[in-house]
C-alpha cells in the first residue's frame, strides 16, 4: 500500500503545490451576471493555451482555410464590430489585453463557431446556415466571445482540478487505511462520475445561459438587431429534430433557450435602439454535405 501512496503523491503532489500556490486569489465575479467564478488559472497562462490551441488548429492539415471573400468579409466586419463593443462593455480590460484574430474554417457540414481565451476566434462555413446574415453571425460571435472574455474555459479548468485534487485524497485516504486498491480505484471512478455530474455539467449550462446573455448585449452594442439571436435557435431546432448529433446532453433544451432570449430582449433592444446600426448582409449560401457528418475532431462546439 505504501507504493500506491508513493505513487500517487509522486504523480499528482504538483496539483497540491499549484492548489498552494495559486489558491488564495481563486475568486471572482462576473461583472454582467454577478456570479462567483472560481479561477485558479492567470489569466495570462489561459491566454497562451489558447493561442497554443489556435496555432494547433490552424496547423492541422486537415482544416482548410476559407480563401473565399464572400465567406471572409462578413466574418471580418461582424468581428471587428463585436470586438470594439466588447472594447466598451465591462470586459474592457480584457478585451485591450486580447489579442484578437479571426479565421474562416472551409467546413460546410460543421455548424461550429469558437473564441479561446486570448482571443482567437473561428467560425466554420457549415454555420452559415444557422447565422443565415449578418445579425446572426453577430449573435454567434458574441455568445462565443464572451466564453473567453468571461473566463469560461479557465473556470473549466479550475473544476477540473480541484476535482482531480479531491479524487487523488480519497485515494491516498483509501489505500492509507488498507482498502483493497480495486475498491480504492471503484471509488475513484463513482467520485469522478459523480464530480462530472454533480458539479461540472450544470456550471456548463450555467456558462452558456450567460454566454447567451451577455452575448446579445454585446452583439446589440455592435450594432445588430439582438432579436437574431432567438431565430438561430429557432432554425438550430428546426434542423435538429430527433437526436441531435452536434450536440452533447448537457446543452440547455432550445426550448429554455428561446425562452430566456426573449426575456433578456426588452435589455438587449434598449442597447440596441441606442447604437449607430452595422450594416447587415445576408451570408453565401452553404449547402451542407448529406452526411451532416464532419471528419474534423476540434474540441469545442458552438452550443
Ligand atoms: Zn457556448
Amino acid at each position: 500500500m505504501h507504493v500506491y501512496l508513493h505513487s500517487f503523491i509522486h504523480q499528482y503532489g504538483w496539483i497540491v503545490g499549484v492548489l498552494l500556490l495559486v489558491f488564495l486569489p481563486g475568486c471572482e465575479t462576473n461583472p454582467y451576471t454577478h456570479r462567483s467564478q472560481f479561477l485558479l488559472m492567470p489569466t495570462g497562462y489561459m491566454n497562451e493555451m489558447g493561442a497554443a490551441q489556435y496555432g494547433e488548429v490552424l496547423q492541422d492539415p486537415k482544416v482548410v482555410l476559407s480563401k473565399d471573400p464572400k465567406e471572409i468579409e462578413p466574418v471580418k466586419r461582424v468581428a471587428a464590430r463585436i470586438i470594439e463593443a466588447a472594447k466598451r462593455s465591462k470586459y474592457a480590460q480584457a478585451a485591450r489585453e486580447f489579442k484578437w484574430e479571426v479565421t474562416v474554417i472551409k467546413d460546410d457540414a460543421t455548424k461550429n463557431a469558437w473564441a479561446l481565451p486570448g482571443g482567437k476566434i473561428a467560425v466554420y462555413t457549415g454555420i452559415f446556415p444557422m447565422a443565415k446574415n449578418e445579425a446572426g453571425l453577430a449573435a454567434i460571435m458574441g455568445h462565443e466571445v464572451v466564453h473567453a472574455l468571461a473566463q469560461h474555459g479557465g473556470e473549466r479548468m479550475s473544476q477540473g482540478l480541484v476535482a482531480q485534487l479531491g479524487m487523488t485524497a480519497a485515494a491516498i485516504v483509501l489505500s492509507t487505511q488498507g482498502t483493497n486498491p480495486a475498491l480504492g480505484e471503484l471509488a475513484m471512478q463513482a467520485m469522478g462520475i459523480g464530480v462530472q455530474a454533480g458539479v461540472l455539467l450544470p456550471f456548463s449550462r450555467k456558462h452558456e445561459s450567460e454566454a447567451d446573455y451577455i452575448g446579445v448585449l454585446l452583439a446589440a452594442d455592435a450594432g445588430y438587431d439582438p432579436r437574431e439571436a432567438i431565430h438561430i435557435w429557432e432554425r438550430m431546432a428546426a434542423s435538429s429534430q430527433g437526436a441531435p448529433p452536434e450536440f452533447l446532453s448537457t446543452h440547455p433544451a432550445h426550448e429554455t433557450r428561446i425562452a430566456d432570449l426573449t426575456s433578456w430582449m426588452p435589455e438587449a433592444l434598449e442597447i440596441y435602439n441606442q447604437t449607430p446600426k452595422a450594416p447587415v448582409s445576408e451570408l453565401p449560401m452553404i449547402t451542407p454535405p448529406p452526411s451532416q457528418k464532419s471528419a474534423l475532431k476540434t474540441g469545442a462546439r458552438f452550443r
